[in-house]
Formats: structure tokens, C-alpha cells, sequence
């Protein structure tokens, strides 16, 4: 199974940079593959956490990859479809397309960009909004691991907690942990933390 990320944020935020990361980590650097990158890309342009781990990228839109795409295999993860996946959606298809895009609260329909670009068949992970990372994660849990989407355990908005007065919501739904902790990409808990100490300072100065 190819999980395929059509980047569409401007450059590589430490956001999306530890949001990739995961994934890599999650899915396999075999499996993932980051398309649409802007024509001037080089190995340089990417962040190095991406490039140790391996990141498969490429210039080209997602439709062109491996010789160029077969449509109706392809999937597009998509808040706004009418079907949700399941774990039948294995055979119907051999690529999975996400946004490589943060989300946003209230929800924009970015990936409506996608959409009708391409045309591809679309599945829906639920009514709320996910991370990438999330969704992908979630993806896998249903096409590789053949479990249904609700025998999965999530929690909605969960609250970060960054020192003992503060806490803050994240709009998004997550899979928890064996703590029933939200599963976060690496370092992510401490970029909150840090981004929330900086907000703060702005504030004070
Ligand atoms: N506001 C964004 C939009 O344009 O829809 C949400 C983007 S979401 C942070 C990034 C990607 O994760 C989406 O493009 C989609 O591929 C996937 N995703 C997130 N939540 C999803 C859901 N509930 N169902 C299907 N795909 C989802």
C-alpha cells in the first residue's frame, strides 16, 4: 500500500516537519512519497530530520508518480466524502492521497482543491477534522490492519496540558495510547509548549 502526501503548505514548517517525520516512522520511507513539491526543489531544500529518515519527494503532481497513476486505484482522504473506509477498501485500492496540509478551526475545505483536480474516488475517516499524521495513522489501521473505523479509539479536542496553569484545546480528533493519551508526532508536545511560552512572551513584551 502507497500512502502519498500532495504537499500544499509554502516550505516546511517544524509543524509539518515533525508531522512527517512521524508518518515516515509510521508508514515505512518505502511507503510514503511527498508530491508536488515546487519545480525548484532540491535534496537541499528539504529539512534533514526528512532527508535522515529517508523521505521519498518528487516535483511531480501525485496522478504522475510510478510511471503515471491508475485513477480509478487511487483514493483521495477526504473530510468532505460521502462514504467512510473500511477495511474492504483494500482491494479497491493500491495509493492513498492525503493533503499535506495544517489544519485549520473552523475547518477550509483545501482539500476540495484536490478534489476536483483529480477526480479520484474519495473516503471519509469520520466527521471530524484529523492531523495528517492522524489520518494516515487511521488509514493504516483500517487498510493494513483490517480494523473497522469504530473499533478504533480516539479522543476528540484533547486538552494539552504545558505547565501547571496552562493548558490549551486541540481542535482535532487523535488515536490515544495505551494511557488513552493522544498520539502526538515526536517533539510535538514540546514544539505546544514552546510556541505557547513564545505567545505568551509576545504578550508580555
Ligand atoms: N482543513 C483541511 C481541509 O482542507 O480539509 C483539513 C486538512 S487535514 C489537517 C489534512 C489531510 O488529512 C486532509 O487533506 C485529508 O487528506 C486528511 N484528513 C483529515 N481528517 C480527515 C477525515 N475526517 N476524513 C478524511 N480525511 C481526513
Amino acid at each position: 500500500m502507497k500512502y502519498v502526501i500532495e504537499h500544499m503548505e509554502e516550505g516546511f514548517s517544524e509543524w509539518v516537519t515533525l508531522e512527517y517525520a512521524q508518518i515516515i516512522r509510521d508508514v515505512g520511507k518505502e511507503n510514503l512519497i511527498l508530491t508536488s513539491l515546487p519545480d525548484d526543489t532540491t535534496e537541499e531544500s528539504i529539512p534533514s530530520r526528512l532527508r535522515q529518515l529517508g523521505l521519498q519527494w518528487t516535483t511531480e503532481e501525485c496522478i504522475q508518480i510510478d510511471g503515471g497513476l491508475d485513477a480509478t486505484r487511487v483514493c483521495l482522504l477526504d473530510p468532505a466524502a460521502e462514504t467512510d473506509l473500511t477495511p474492504e477498501d483494500h482491494q479497491k485500492f493500491d495509493y492513498f492521497v492525503f493533503g499535506g496540509i495544517l489544519g485549520s478551526h473552523p475547518r477550509v475545505d483545501r482539500t476540495g482543491i484536490l478534489r476536483k483536480k483529480y477526480g479520484f474516488a474519495g473516503r471519509r475517516l469520520g466527521s471530524l477534522q484529523m492531523t495528517t499524521d492522524t489520518a494516515i495513522r487511521t488509514t493504516k489501521h483500517i487498510i493494513d490492519g483490517q480494523t473497522k473505523f469504530e473499533d478504533i479509539k480516539f479522543i476528540d479536542y484533547p486538552e494539552i496540558r504545558y505547565n501547571k496553569y496552562e493548558s490549551t484545546e486541540m481542535p482535532f480528533r487523535y488515536i490515544v495510547d495505551g494511557n488513552n493519551e493522544p498520539i502526538l508526532p515526536e517533539g510535538m508536545l514540546e514544539l505546544i509548549k514552546h510556541d505557547a511560552d513564545q505567545s505568551i512572551d509576545d504578550l508580555l513584551m
